[in-house]
């Protein structure tokens, strides 16, 4: 991988603690594998609590005067920053895909995605307004200010090793937040080259730290516990951010949560079809199924029914699949054995209750974690895939037959973050995107991600929302100032 890369500095093996490369206390390392070939990349510094807890300490201190700069002082910085991401872009691209296995085109997106967030944010650093209010005695003057929450910590999954961490760590640098991230064990690589060129940047020494760790609860616990940490995010799974949550309220810790989805695909009988096979192909194939936002639950009009799944059908059997650094790949493999297993149980499950397998079904040919783009037929609401995200490169079609009936299998669900309909009534469509119980809805698109619109979802799909002009409010407080004149 490093003689691919046009800067091998950029492959950092080591943890960035405290504005310092080290490695882990006891020597102990941790094997980062490229899932399209089942190798070992990178063996990374395995790092436990006393690191973390001396990020953590670091952050603390450098923070203060991080704040004490101008917001137009640490705007130029995160602009820096993002430049040199984006001057990197294939070499960031080459890495990520070389540990998360997306193909290298989709890779180039993340990380031009990522660095919008960083973009965005730094120029909202000069934008963090207060506010004055009239006073309630003649006299008192109210001001209000906001003002940077201290030490944010985040804990990332795999799916998107670059964009999940830059739209947390953007905010937080920008708002003079003291910055410590988890990435997950899967891929760290991409964490520790956007270090390098954070600290590149300008970035001051602790106000930033990368802890690799294979051990994630041992390092949430640390988050959670440390008293200096005043806010944790985490994307997630669901199960995973009710732990946290749990560890976090002994210290009043305020929390962003990113967690599961569930998303509903909606095709009505005024669709514009090919639209709608294109944006379910986007919505359903991107980053494999591997995304929170993917398509989990194709529903789709009894009138047109059998000719949108023979257009998907069309469509997905071009879909090419292989390792995601050669050309030409559209979908790579999945993350592990686990992301394959689960793919076959809710295709096994679909079968035993009715389904028909209408392209894909097994395993590719390429062996490994490769798995054929599926499609399968008469799935209903008693199959588990209704009630669970799937996470792979499998689309499920439920046919209906009425606006009420759809909207009631779309809503029942406990996660609430991306949903997607394809309609031209404009009575339909606004009837159906305000009755939708979620925090995105994606009208006649398969894509909704944005750094300039706030992301998140409702019910047990998190709380908070990254991105936007609100993106910035997780990691602020507010100070009422009562003065006497
Ligand atoms: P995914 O299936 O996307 O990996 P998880 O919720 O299992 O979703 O993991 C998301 C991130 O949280 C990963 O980086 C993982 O290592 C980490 N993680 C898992 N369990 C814990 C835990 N108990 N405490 C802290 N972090 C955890």
């Amino acid at each position: 991988l490093k003689s691919h890369l046009k800067d091998p500095s950029l492959l950092e093996t080591r943890a960035y603690v405290a504005g310092e490369w080290v490695d882990a206390d006891d020597g102990a390392t941790f094997d980062v594998i490229n899932p399209a070939r089942g190798d070992v990349i990178a063996q990374v510094a395995d790092l436990g609590r006393a690191e973390a807890a001396r990020a953590i300490a670091a952050a603390d201190k450098a923070r203060h005067g991080w704040a004490a700069r101008t917001g137009k002082d640490r705007a130029a910085i995160l602009r820096k920053w993002f430049d040199l991401m984006m001057a990197n872009q294939e070499d960031l691209a080459l890495i990520l895909t070389a540990e998360m296995g997306k193909p290298l085109a989709e890779a180039r997106g993340e990380i031009a995605y990522g660095a919008s967030f960083v973009e965005w944010f730094g120029e909202e650093a000069k934008r963090v307004y207060g506010e004055t209010i009239p006073g309630h005695q003649p006299d008192k003057r109210i001001t209000v200010i906001r003002q940077p929450i201290g030490v944010a910590a985040s804990i990332t999954p795999w799916n998107f090793p670059n964009a999940m961490i830059a739209r947390k760590v953007a905010p937080a640098l920008a708002v003079g937040c003291g910055f410590v991230a988890r990435p997950a064990a899967e891929t760290p690589l991409s964490a520790m080259a956007m270090a390098v060129l954070a600290e590149r940047a300008g970035v001051p020494k602790g106000v930033l730290s990368i802890i690799p760790s294979s051990r994630a609860s041992d390092i949430g616990k640390e988050f959670c516990e440390n008293p200096i940490v005043r806010k944790l995010t985490f994307t997630g799974s669901t199960e995973v951010g009710r732990i946290l949550l749990r560890q976090s309220a002994d210290q009043v810790m305020k929390c962003s949560m990113e967690l599961g989805g569930n998303a509903p695909f909606i095709v009505f009988d005024d669709a514009d079809l090919d639209a709608a096979v294109k944006g379910a192909m986007m919505s359903k194939y991107r980053n494999n199924g591997q995304t929170c936002v993917c398509a989990n639950r194709i529903y789709v009009q009894a009138g047109v029914y059998d000719a949108f799944a023979e257009k998907l059908k069309a469509a997905v059997e071009q879909l090419k699949v292989g390792d995601g650094l050669a050309e030409g790949i559209d979908l790579g493999p999945l993350i592990n054995e686990e992301a394959v297993t689960k793919v076959e149980d809710h295709i096994s499950d679909m079968l035993a209750h009715g389904g028909q397998v209408l392209t894909g079904g097994r395993r590719h040919g390429n062996g490994g974690t490769f798995f054929e783009p599926t499609i399968v037929t008469g799935v209903t609401q008693h199959m588990k895939v209704a009630q669970e995200e799937t996470f792979g490169p499998l689309a499920p079609l439920f046919k209906f037959d009425t606006e009420d009936e759809v909207i009631g299998y779309a809503n029942d669900t406990i996660f609430g973050l991306a949903a997607y309909f394809y309609a031209r009534d404009i009575g339909r469509i606004t009837r159906v995107q305000e009755q939708l119980e979620y925090g995105i809805v994606g009208v006649n698109t398969g894509l909704i991600s944005s750094e300039v619109a706030p992301f998140g979802g409702v019910k047990q799909s998190g709380l908070g929302r990254e991105g936007s002009h609100h993106g910035t409010e997780d990691y602020l407080e507010m100070k009422y100032i009562c003065l006497s004149v």
